[in-house]
């Protein structure tokens, strides 16, 4: 098990790290859910510059600062609509992960949070999408020597679960020690 991974239910605009991660529309200019959530945290100067920044396509993601959070940074990314499963879903997905962590690779962050991306309002469901993000956090933690700490931020106690589960599959199917 991977002690720099750590799940937890609660608040992600209540956490302290270098970023935590916005699932954001492709518009970036705000939204419902975690977006809404972040936006009223931050305050306006957040919009402001997410003006900016034109937009974001599914699976990238850009950087911005993060005003009244706690948090020093926000990266948004756009995760994707699910459509059943046959339109690319799993890979954009998987991209958004990747994306974000390029940022924090780029930026030579030690500390991001993530929420569960796509699995509000764009429906993607959440058994899959937990594979996919720990599937990309462990990766990128095996690549990135220099990132201390990655935090899942579950919103709900069900969610927070089925990460759980997540997690300890892909732990055994590594084989013991080695995630
Ligand atoms: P998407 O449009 O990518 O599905 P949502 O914001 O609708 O994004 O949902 C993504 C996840 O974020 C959902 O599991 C939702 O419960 C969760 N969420 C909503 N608000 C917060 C918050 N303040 N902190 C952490 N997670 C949150």
């Amino acid at each position: 098990m991977d002690t720099k991974l750590a799940l937890i239910q609660g608040d992600i605009t209540r956490v302290d790290a270098d970023a935590i991660v916005n699932a954001a529309n492709s518009s970036l200019l705000g939204g419902g859910g975690v977006d809404g959530a972040i936006h009223r945290a931050a305050g306006p100067e957040l919009l402001a510059e997410c003006r900016e920044l034109r937009g974001c396509a599914p699976g990238q993601a850009k950087l911005t600062k993060g005003y009244r959070l706690p948090a020093r940074h926000v990266i948004h990314t756009v995760g994707p609509v699910w459509r059943g499963g046959g339109q690319g879903e799993a890979a954009t997905l998987a991209r958004c992960y990747q994306s974000a962590l390029a940022i924090v690779e780029a930026r030579g962050f030690r500390s991001v949070a993530f929420p569960s991306i796509s699995t509000g309002v764009y429906r993607f469901p959440i058994d899959r999408a937990s594979a996919i993000a720990l599937r990309e956090l462990h990766a990128g933690l095996e690549r990135l020597p220099f990132l201390e700490k990655v935090t899942v931020v579950l919103f709900s106690q069900a969610d927070l679960e089925t990460y759980v589960r997540a997690l300890a599959a892909l732990t055994s199917s590594r084989g013991a020690g080695n995630v």
